[in-house]
């Protein structure tokens, strides 16, 4: 770690999403030098966890790659992952950023050969899955993880697991003694693009994620979806593993609420009109998606695909915001309670599965950024702060999708060059 060189004319960027990936490779492929952070073990953030995007519905492996082949082939550029920044000081042009790195445990000579992973006994929850299975405490965040190398959880360090896994290891790749580093680096210009998280869906009672099993967020049921997720593709109950034929979407949960977030998440209509193509790309004709809405918010070159989805027979959509939802204990399904605004009648409906369109909320939010920036009410960053030389991008400035964060990420990379040259320029 201690080679790594940074000067003022170094653009560092904060989280290595999309949105981070993408600043990072612009900046280092107009010639600058770069240093990209992650928080987690792989590059990627919350998009490699997406089974299909809209509006194409291709796979995120495809983007993963290439953004993939452009930083191994990105000179400039230095990737640090397992590493958060604690503390900003000095101003636009000198910054002195303070990093903590944690141990990963597992060092350079790593081939991911997998046997460190067949020895160790110990599971832990799976973050790939958003925790719906586990995995060994030796593991490969994901096929597609990069770096290709593997970590060992901090749960086992310390016990006869990791030793296990250290004699397993025949590349001499595993370090047990490594520690948290710290180091200070020089930079010119930051950009901050530290993403989103789902809302605590706990918080929503009416809804009873917390009680129901079969009540879901939307990014699980990404995971469900997916061959590489919990239940390999198929779209199982996590109560009793049948077959969720019948599902039903709650838009805006958690958000435009005055006791949740207040601002509309913005991609969630589209991710849960995605996501009833999952069911009917398992179940055909038989399938059925159930759409609860206020109103569906399909801009743009997403209207298409929202017309799409109209046309089809397997999907419906009732314009209400669902009141509660309660559970039929003998056969887990749930009943959807509510009144629908177009006829005003109650309903009280029964669905295999439930799937709540879940808000989007900064994973940053502003106020815990060690620098300051100008926010808005939901602690998206909304502009640099006046003279400042920090920027933010992607996700940490508003719910974007993936084709406007990474526009976002490219006029913040734009800006970080102005402030990196004027640095070179009065060296000069
Ligand atoms: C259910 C759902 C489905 C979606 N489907 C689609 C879709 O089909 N098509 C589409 O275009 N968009 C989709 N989106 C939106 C898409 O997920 C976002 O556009 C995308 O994740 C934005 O990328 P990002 O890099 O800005 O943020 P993120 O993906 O959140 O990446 C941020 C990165 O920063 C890291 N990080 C966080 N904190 C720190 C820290 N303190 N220090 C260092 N690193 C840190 C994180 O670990 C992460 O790697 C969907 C969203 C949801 C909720
Ligand atoms: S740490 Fe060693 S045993 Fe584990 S995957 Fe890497 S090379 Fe293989
Ligand atoms: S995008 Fe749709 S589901 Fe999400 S908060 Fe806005 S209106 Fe509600």
């Amino acid at each position: 770690m201690a080679n790594v060189v940074a000067t003022n004319q170094t653009v560092l960027v904060v989280g290595g999403g999309i949105s981070g990936m993408t600043a990072a490779l612009e900046a280092a492929e107009c010639g600058k030098d770069v240093i990209l952070l992650e928080k987690s073990a792989t590059l990627g953030g919350r998009t490699a966890l997406l089974y299909r995007y809209f509006p194409k519905l291709c796979h995120p492996t495809c983007g993963l790659e290439i953004n993939l082949r452009r930083i191994k082939a990105a000179t400039r550029l230095r990737v640090m992952t397992l590493a958060e920044v604690t503390a900003i000081t000095g101003s636009r042009g000198d910054y002195a950023v303070s990093v903590e790195v944690a141990p990963r445990h597992i060092n350079e000579n790593c081939t991911a050969c997998g046997a460190c992973a067949d020895a160790v006994e110990a599971m832990v929850d799976n973050p790939f899955n958003y925790n719906l299975n586990k995995t060994k405490a030796a593991y490969l965040p994901h096929a597609m993880a990069y770096p290709q190398r593997y970590v060992l959880d901090p749960s086992i360090i310390g016990t006869p697991d990791a030793e296990k896994a250290k004699a397993a290891c025949k590349y001499g790749a595993i370090d047990l003694a490594m520690k948290t580093e710290t180091l200070t680096l020089k930079a010119g210009a930051v950009i901050w693009a530290t993403g989103w998280e789902p809302y605590d869906a706990a918080k929503i009672q009416p809804y009873g994620y917390d009680r129901y099993p079969n009540v879901i967020t939307s990014v699980e049921f990404e995971r469900l979806a997916d061959p590489h997720g919990p239940t390999g593709g198929k779209l199982l109950r996590p109560s009793d593993g049948k077959e969720a034929k019948d599902v039903a979407f709650i838009q805006c949960a958690g958000s435009r609420d005055e006791n949740h977030l207040r601002h509309c998440s913005r991609i969630c209509c589209m991710a849960s009109l995605k996501q009833t193509n999952y069911v009917r790309e398992a179940y055909g004709e038989s399938a059925k998606s159930s759409i609860y809405y206020i109103d569906i918010r399909a801009i743009d070159r997403f209207e298409d695909f929202y017309a799409k989805v109209r046309a089809d027979k397997t999907v419906s959509f009732i314009k209400s915001k669902v009141a509660r939802i309660t559970d039929d204990r003998k056969t887990g399904d749930l009943i959807l309670h509510g009144v629908d605004t177009e006829g005003y009648h109650r309903y009280a409906n029964r669905h295999d599965l439930v799937v709540l369109a879940i808000g989007m909320q900064p994973s940053v939010p502003a106020g815990k950024i060690p620098a300051e920036v100008i926010a808005d009410s939901s602690g998206f960053i909304e502009a640099a702060a006046p003279g400042s030389g920090i920027f933010g991008a992607g996700c940490a400035t508003n719910a974007l999708d993936v084709n406007r964060a990474v526009q976002s990420a490219t006029a913040a990379t734009l800006r970080a060059i102005q402030v990196v040259n004027k640095a070179a320029r009065a060296e000069a």
